[in-house]
């Protein structure tokens, strides 16, 4: 039976900050992050098509970037490893679908089960995410 304050702020922020061990409640997996919003927009990664979440190796938990990995948590950040790109890895923040690794590097920028664009400049840091063999911080060159 509460009436909104009068002149609330029009845009509240809705970003949640969750540091290990606490894991962010409105969503299904483990996910912690700073600033993160309902799509899982972090502090650092705020644009539209920063609706992705992912999973790292070290604590099986997701974050929005590794920066969140880094400000959540006081270990240092292990990429998703190669023999389990079969695993969920990742999560669609705009659908709550969690994505293999192999489907999310595979996917063209596009959510595979809600058709949510995805930020095609992750590319550039794969290796910071997942265990890709030969390929670091590789940037441009989208050759074969
Ligand atoms: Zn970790
Ligand atoms: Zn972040
Ligand atoms: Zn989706």
């Amino acid at each position: 039976m509460t009436a909104p304050p009068p002149g609330s702020d029009p845009s509240p922020p809705d970003r949640e900050t969750t540091t290990a061990p606490d894991a962010d409640s409105r969503f299904a997996v483990p996910l912690r992050g700073v600033a993160v919003d309902p799509e899982t927009r972090c502090a650092h990664w705020d644009d539209p098509v920063d609706v992705v979440a992912l999973r790292f190796g070290c604590c099986e938990a997701y974050y929005p970037c590794d920066a969140c990995h880094d400000a959540a948590t006081d270990h240092e950040a292990v990429p998703w490893p190669r023999d389990r790109f079969d695993d969920p890895a990742v999560l669609c923040g705009v659908c709550e679908t969690t994505i293999t690794a192999s489907e999310y590097l595979d996917c063209d920028d596009t959510c595979p089960a809600c058709g949510a664009a995805f930020n095609p400049g992750c590319r550039k840091h794969r290796g910071r995410y997942f265990e890709v063999a030969g390929s670091g911080d590789e940037d441009g060159d989208d050759g074969l």
